[in-house]
């Protein structure tokens, strides 16, 4: 039994996997970036060097497109059953490092160790396999013509090339979510993933090699957005381009792709509303909304930030979900027990507590939490749970993704009410709703602008269930048999007999 408070024992081979020269992976080997050029990546929780990683640049990406586009006809031919004997090898070998993958995820993003082993790791394991199963069922159709003497058909084929940015929030199932279908469907990959979350995308690349996924079929240049990032966004020998990120780096995505016209898919960012109706069941209610925001610290694409309460519940509503917050254990995600880790980097803390400062300017109240480092946790960039109630609807941190642990609170009185305030904003990633009463449950998710609205629930993910965005939250949708649409492109055939 750990208790809260020790810290997880370091897996020897994530001190081997430290101590090795990580460079990057181009037509299956291991190579330095042309120019030398390196960075550093750091642990959250102290602001120690992990390691050093290879800094890729425009050349980087070319030399990985060419090994990429080198190896697609051979992958693309490969037949379907092999491939799925592969990506099922690459999943077992994910499920074995499991402990390895999670303490890198946790050493390199700062999350609570809990959170990387017992969700991420897992979840990312069960879309690799889910994933392997999609070669032999990605299929056409066959149409009834009108005019006899012909048949008429279609195909689904690879697109080609396809270039994957990523973020740092989940790097390790980001990175899975896009190698599993991109590979699935026969096309070849280059994964940029963010420069601050390296390693476990590393990791996995090592481990594709090892799989026996061919030399070139994936390839990972890591290095920065606006060198490495913009050049893949831009080679005109990439066919499509999958982004998950921020709204603001989607927009110049869609701008760098124009030069070829490539496929562009889009996970954006959010402000997600969740809405407590004054039938809900409020416990359950309560304990949602604080991980629906407070997961990962908040830095959640579905993170619930706007919670709306029903007038008659709200006082109640707000003493449980304070005294709730209050009873979550901040502290490094390598010791046992501990519900919030840092944010990502010092950029990000300067940022979030900006959003605070903002809040507190705009006449919001601060329920509990603020911008100083909660006790014991000095070295680190942590911000303690932070509640806000009484947050003009106009206010800052009512409209802008803070991508961290700050949540607005506000009343609202009637459904119709409730849901012009929900959908207020450009984005549309996704929103909950809370009722007992069937029929509302259903008449506002029809309602509420989002890609995914949940019911009684938050944040729930399955390998064979589609996500994806409205608005300025993106376009595309991952996961889900959908991902073999998202990454194949449809051919018709007619055959005069
Ligand atoms: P970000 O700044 O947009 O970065 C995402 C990725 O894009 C990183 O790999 C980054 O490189 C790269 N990048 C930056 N500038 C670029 C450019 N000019 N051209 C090409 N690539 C570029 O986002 P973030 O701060 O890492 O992540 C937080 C955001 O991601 C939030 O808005 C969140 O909502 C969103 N997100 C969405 C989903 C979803 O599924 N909808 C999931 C997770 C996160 P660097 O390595 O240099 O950072
Ligand atoms: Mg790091």
């Amino acid at each position: 039994m750990s208790t809260y408070g020790q810290s997880v024992a370091i897996d020897p081979a994530v001190h081997r996997f430290m101590r090795r020269t990580h460079k990057l992976l181009i037509g299956g080997e291991w190579v330095p970036a042309a120019s030398g050029a390196t960075f550093e990546t750091h642990d959250p929780a102290t602001g120690d060097v992990l390691t050093t990683c290879a800094s890729g640049d425009a050349t980087d990406i070319d030399r990985a497109v060419q090994a990429a586009r080198q190896a697609f006809p051979a992958w693309a031919a490969t037949p379907p059953i092999e491939r799925e004997r592969l990506l099922h090898r690459f999943a077992d070998l994910l499920e074995l490092r499991r402990l390895e993958l999670a303490q890198l995820e946790v050493l390199d993003n700062g999350k609570p160790f809990a959170l990387a082993y017992q969700m991420e790791v897992d979840l990312a394991v069960d879309q690799m396999h889910y994933c392997a199963g999609m070669p032999t069922r990605i299929t056409g159709e066959t149409y009834p013509v009108s005019n006899t003497g012909f048949a008429a058909y279609t195909r689904r084929e690879p697109l080609g090339v396809c270039g994957a940015i990523t973020p740092w929030n989940y790097s390790l199932i980001m990175a899975v979510q896009k190698i599993g279908p991109v590979l699935a469907c026969g096309n070849t990959l280059v994964l940029k993933p963010a420069e601050q979350t390296p390693l476990t995308a590393l990791r996995v690349g090592e481990l594709a090699l090892e799989a026996g996924i061919p030399a070139g079929v994936l390839n990972i240049v890591t290095g920065y957005g606006p060198t490495a990032g913009a050049a893949l966004a831009q080679h005109r020998a990439v066919d499509a381009i999958s982004f998950t990120g921020s709204t603001e780096v989607g927009r110049q995505i869609v701008q760098a792709s124009a030069g070829n016209l490539k496929q562009v898919s889009l996970e954006l960012g959010g402000k997600s509303p969740l809405i407590i109706m004054d039938d809900a069941n409020l416990d359950d209610a309560t304990e949602t909304a604080v991980w629906a925001i407070f997961a990962n610290s908040g830095q959640n694409c579905v993170a619930g930030s706007r919670l709306y309460i029903q007038r008659s519940v709200y006082q109640q509503m707000i003493d449980q979900l304070v005294a709730r917050a209050e009873s979550l254990r901040v502290g490094p995600g390598m010791q046992h027990g501990v519900d919030l880790g840092p944010l990502i980097s010092q950029t990000q803390r300067d940022r979030v507590c900006n959003y605070i400062e903002q809040g507190l300017a705009q006449h919001a109240t601060l329920l509990t939490g603020g911008t100083d480092r909660p006790h014991g946790c000095a070295g680190g960039y942590f911000v303690p749970p932070t509640i806000f109630a009484d947050v003009p609807d106009d206010a800052t941190i009512a409209r802008e993704e803070i991508f961290g642990p700050v949540l607005s609170v506000f009343v609202f009185d009637t459904e119709a009410e409730v849901l012009t305030r929900a959908n207020a904003l450009p984005y549309g990633l996704a929103a909950g709703v809370f009722t007992e009463n069937v029929g509302r449950a259903q008449r506002m998710s029809a309602a509420l602008h989002a890609g995914t609205v949940w019911v009684n629930t938050y944040d729930w993910f399955d390998p064979a269930v589609p996500f994806g965005g409205m608005g300025q939250s993106g376009y595309g949708r991952e996961l889900g048999h959908q991902a073999a649409d998202l990454y194949t492109t449809l051919k018709t055939v007619w055959v005069k007999s």
